[in-house]
């Protein structure tokens, strides 16, 4: 038995499924989690001392590698000062000008995680416009959040049905699901629900079904929609803020949103969401208005000192080294499935990527579920085997870091190839 195995096993006797998020109990991938000592750079060491090349990233959080010098020392030096005054606090105005300057936010609210920004904005948007119904798109994730914990309703239902038990009918039937991707579907489910929109959230990136780009005209469609139907834009940050550009996908694709998601990135790896957008807005959250919304570790002096440190490094040349690094993983990749034969798509956008199994480029969630599930499995557990920690899911985008070298990519792709061919070769 490894470590990471006793390790489990002891967590499953404390932890529901032994872990603190789903995800990481390796369900969808089979086998059991691997346990981590410890991450430097772009490598992973496990509880028994096997090194990976990390393409999960803590999910997005970390682009500038880990333990990286500058963080641990601002973390550090915050920490020295004292972890937590529930009160405020010059970090905050730091990293809120940052942030803010960025994405051109007139006003910034910083929580604790993204799920927490999420149910910040849908509270809000709902007390904006007084109305209840959202839109949100199938394959999307916002957060594990009651409101938006939704999934398309069948046929020609308009509304969402739960995606979680415990999650009332009511609230559900409250969002409406489109198919990404699809302004038709949009147009559809606001024409027949006039006036009770109250806003349409997006991935502007979609990452939570795997790596699936927008069109521009999606994009821009989605603007017009909204403002024809009095609803609000809201623009999900947490996976592509900062991380897609300086000024994450609202700087790429020049979006104009009424109210912006974060996450990830701006926390610099410790556990920080916000959530921003027109002074107008933002203004009608308490104390200056009637939208509560509150934390008690809000603006976290550790956290806001992380997230200042890595955010302020962000600049064109971060961005054009992850882009560089991201081509060369996308071509390594290609290249590897082509010479093994294997059916599949490499979509990317900048860091973020996917290795889809399919006959053609996915485009929304239904074709993303037309991947070959079995064969990732097989390829996750050959590439585990030869170093490489990928998600453990068929369905997440990989993460490329500005720690990961020309070296360690190109051994990725060496591992790619050989793993798929195992991976192949084996076929249950
Ligand atoms: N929005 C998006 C786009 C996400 O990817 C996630 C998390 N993966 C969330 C919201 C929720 O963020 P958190 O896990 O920090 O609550």
């Amino acid at each position: 038995m490894t470590r990471s195995e006793s390790l489990y096993a002891e967590a499953c006797e404390l932890m529901p499924g032994g872990v603190n998020s789903p995800v990481r109990a390796f369900r969808s991938v089979g086998g059991t989690p691997i346990y981590f000592e410890k991450a430097k750079g772009a490598i992973l060491t496990d509880a028994d001392g096997k090194e990976y090349i990390d393409y999960v990233s803590s999910w997005g959080a970390i682009i500038l590698g880990h333990a990286d010098e500058a963080v641990t020392e601002a973390v550090a030096e915050a920490a020295a000062r004292g972890t937590s005054f529930g009160a405020p606090h010059a970090g905050e105005i730091a990293l809120a000008r940052e942030v803010a300057g960025r994405v051109r936010l007139e006003r910034v609210r910083f929580v604790n995680s993204g799920t927490e920004a999420s149910l910040a904005v849908v509270r809000l948007a709902r007390a904006a416009t007084g109305r209840t119904k959202l839109i949100k798109f199938e394959g999307n994730y916002h957060g594990a959040i009651d409101s938006l914990l939704a999934k398309a309703g069948s046929g020609i239902a308009t509304f969402g049905l739960p995606d979680s038990a415990g999650v009332p009918m009511e609230t559900a039937h409250a969002t409406l699901t489109a198919r990404y991707n699809d302004l038709g579907d949009v147009r559809r489910l606001l024409e027949a629900n006039l006036q009770q929109v109250a806003a349409v959230i997006l991935e502007p990136v979609a990452g939570n079904m795997g790596l699936v780009p927008p069109s521009s005209e999606f994009l821009t469609g989605l603007r017009e929609l909204c403002d024809a139907h009095g609803a609000l834009l809201i623009i999900d940050e947490v996976m592509t803020g900062f991380r897609v550009s300086r000024g994450g996908a609202t700087e790429r694709y020049g979006l104009r949103p009424d109210l912006v998601v974060m996450g990830k990135v701006i926390g610099g790896g410790l556990p920080v969401g916000a959530y921003g957008g027109r002074r107008e807005l933002m203004e009608m959250v308490a104390p200056l208005g009637p939208v509560y919304q509150a934390g008690t570790l809000s603006g976290n002096p550790l956290a806001m000192a992380a997230g200042l440190s890595v955010v302020s490094r962000l600049d064109k040349g971060v961005y054009a080294r992850l882009e560089a690094m991201g081509q060369r993983l996308q071509d390594g990749l290609t290249a590897s499935l082509q010479r093994v034969g294997t059916q599949g798509h490499v979509q990317r956008v900048g860091s973020m990527l996917s290795v889809f199994f399919t006959e053609v480029p996915v485009t929304d969630f239904e074709g993303a579920n037309l991947t070959n599930k079995a064969l990732f499995g097989r390829l996750f557990h050959a590439l585990l085997s030869r170093g490489v920690y990928l998600p453990p899911s068929a369905l997440e985008a990989w993460f490329i870091t500005a720690a990961h070298t020309e070296e360690i990519v190109d051994r990725t792709v060496q591992a790619f190839g050989d793993a798929l061919n195992d991976a192949v070769a084996i076929r249950s």
